[in-house]
């Protein structure tokens, strides 16, 4: 049976068994949570070690090895005592094997080994995850100085934070119905006098771990203290930013200072906000008409709420409305509110950048194309690349050498007519092809880029050509949108009475896809000459044996 917990964006994060709550309640003590999540979180790492040394896994057994320093570094159990109890307890429900006595006595004060079982055989682990497992942030235990590590929240904390990890699991969401009094239940914390479940919400609200309306829950990365997102574009994920070192930016830093100065500093001249009870703040909502100021902003909890309009959201969220600025530029600004001067999104990790320049081969924009389709278009400024196309007019790819090229071909995508360029075909007034596209998408098709094909290109440079004119190859993807697609460019090329004609790769996605199932550059210009040789005076393409760039497989 297919198994799909939530996800945490792109987070990193370890698996707990779910028996850890039996019958939607907590069935072991908050201390020994902990402590089992810690030895689960140091389970996944051995275990991705084992594989990697590629150790017998028929006799090889997950175990761990934690000092007690270690150990209470990152669970916050100063007590020698405390720990005890917890391995006991383990140890009692079956969780954990039997510490051997003498390494057990002497293991509470350095180095010791443990055994995990499988709940629900008991037998000593091999193999982690689990089935059915909940998901907890890594960075709870890997970033231990952290305010919202795990050794600073208190008992209540940790059982009420589990229990919410838990109920995630169970909705296969980061956020899941506001239910008190199931929470309370799962978490077996009272209402008491001292409102003790009231108080744990509160204190993970602050520590930037959960946010809570009325209706709903939901969990935040704790770096960020924001939902984790499964963003489309890369840039608007807090998550992709980072410190000229390169280590990821902590957002939630537990600075309310630092946001209550970037809320005043957004707000439109002469207005001001109104300082309330409990820590909020009033000001006029920038997300309805607002003459009364009906908005309240909570420093402390990184959120806000309208009571006119029921806006919500942390405080970037505030911040893009009162400011009418882009994710990726309030994602900036916070990093610099928070005293981070300068943020990047690593190219690192993108797979591949497409630069868009004008006529005269001045960089405008690029596109950084990441792992699972992931795009992001950044506009370029003498300060740098700035994460939107704002004031920058589309263009198409390869727009200078357009000018030179008799044969045109329009791809779907930057991927395809870098393949295609890269295969380096000519046509037949010994020219090379050129491949270009529009950033952007299927979507993206322009009627003004068809402009951009009607340069004479004879003239250029002043050399007889035997053609007067250009011929543009459409070669648009196998799906819907490629329909689409194709329908749009061909309109626009026939306004301008541009000879065209469409080569499409039936039982194939796109041209890369054909390309990659083995067919070769000669193929695939054969398949290019039997449609350009069909408009008047048009030649052939062929494949350049010895091309000047020999493909290279990636
Ligand atoms: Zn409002």
């Amino acid at each position: 049976m297919g198994y799909t917990p939530n996800r945490w964006g792109s987070l990193e994060q370890f698996q707990v068994p779910c028996q850890i709550i039996e019958e939607n309640v907590l069935s072991l003590t908050p201390s020994a949570v902990a402590t089992l999540m810690f030895f689960y979180f140091k389970a996944k790492g051995r275990y991705k070690q084992m594989l990697r040394r590629r150790l017998n896994a028929e006799n090889e057994y997950i175990s761990i090895v934690a000092s007690q320093e270690e150990l209470s570094l990152k669970t916050g159990y100063s007590s020698r005592n405390t720990f005890t109890k917890a391995v006991k307890e383990l140890v009692a429900g079956r969780w954990l094997a039997s510490p051997a006595q003498r390494r057990f006595k002497r293991g509470e004060l350095n180095t010791n080994e443990y055994f995990l079982l499988d709940p629900a055989t008991a037998q000593r682990l091999q193999t982690v995850p689990l089935s059915p497992y909940f998901t907890v942030p890594a960075c709870i235990f890997r970033r231990h100085t952290m305010h919202w590590s795990l050794p600073f929240l208190s008992s209540a904390e940790v059982a009420l934070y589990t229990a919410m990890l838990f109920r995630a699991n169970q909705e296969r969401n980061n956020t899941f119905t506001n239910d008190p009094v199931l929470l309370r239940k799962m978490s077996k914390l009272s209402r008491g006098k001292s409102g003790t479940f009231s108080r744990a919400m509160e204190s993970l609200q602050t520590k930037g771990l959960i946010t809570e309306d009325d209706d709903q829950i939901t969990l935040c990365d704790p770096l960020t203290g924001e939902p984790p997102v499964a963003a489309m574009d890369a840039v608007n994920d807090p998550a992709n930013y980072f410190t000229p070192d390169g280590d990821r930016i902590f957002f939630n830093v537990g600075n309310p200072e630092a946001l209550l100065k970037w809320v005043r500093a957004s707000l439109p001249a002469g207005e001001d906000m109104r300082k309330e009870g409990s820590g909020e703040y009033k000001l006029k909502c920038p997300f309805h008409p607002d003459p009364e100021p009906s908005l309240n902003f909570n420093p402390s909890k990184n959120t806000f709420h309208c009571f006119g309009c029921h806006a919500k959201g942390t405080t970037k969220k505030l911040v893009m409305g009162l400011k009418g600025i882009s994710e990726s530029e309030a994602i900036q600004q916070h990093a610099r509110a928070i005293g981070v001067n300068s943020v990047f999104e690593p190219e690192s990790d993108a797979e591949a950048e497409c630069r868009y320049e004008d006529e005269t081969g001045s960089l405008l924009y690029r596109v950084l194309r990441y792992p699972g389709k992931r795009f992001s278009q950044q506009r370029w400024t003498p300060e740098g690349w700035v994460h939107n196309l704002k004031g920058v007019k589309p263009t198409l790819y390869n727009l200078r050498e357009i000018r030179y090229a008799a044969t045109v071909i329009i791809t779907e995508g930057e991927k395809d007519a870098d393949r295609v360029n890269r295969l380096q075909l000519e046509d037949y007034t010994g020219r090379v092809v050129v491949a270009t596209t529009c950033s952007g998408g299927a979507g993206s098709w322009k009627d003004r880029f068809a402009d951009l094909l009607t340069s004479p290109c004879y003239r250029i440079p002043a050399n007889v050509l035997p053609v007067d004119s250009r011929c543009v190859i459409v070669m648009p993807d196998s799906d819907a949108s490629g329909g689409k697609y194709k329908e749009q460019v061909e309109a626009s090329l026939e306004k301008r009475m541009i000879p065209h004609c469409v080569v499409t790769f039936e039982g194939f996605k796109d041209v890369s896809e054909f390309l990659d199932a083995g067919h070769t550059g000669i193929e695939l210009a054969q398949r290019i000459t039997n449609e350009v040789t069909k408009i008047n005076g048009h030649g052939g393409v062929t494949y350049p044996e010895t091309p000047l760039n020999e493909e290279i497989s990636i």
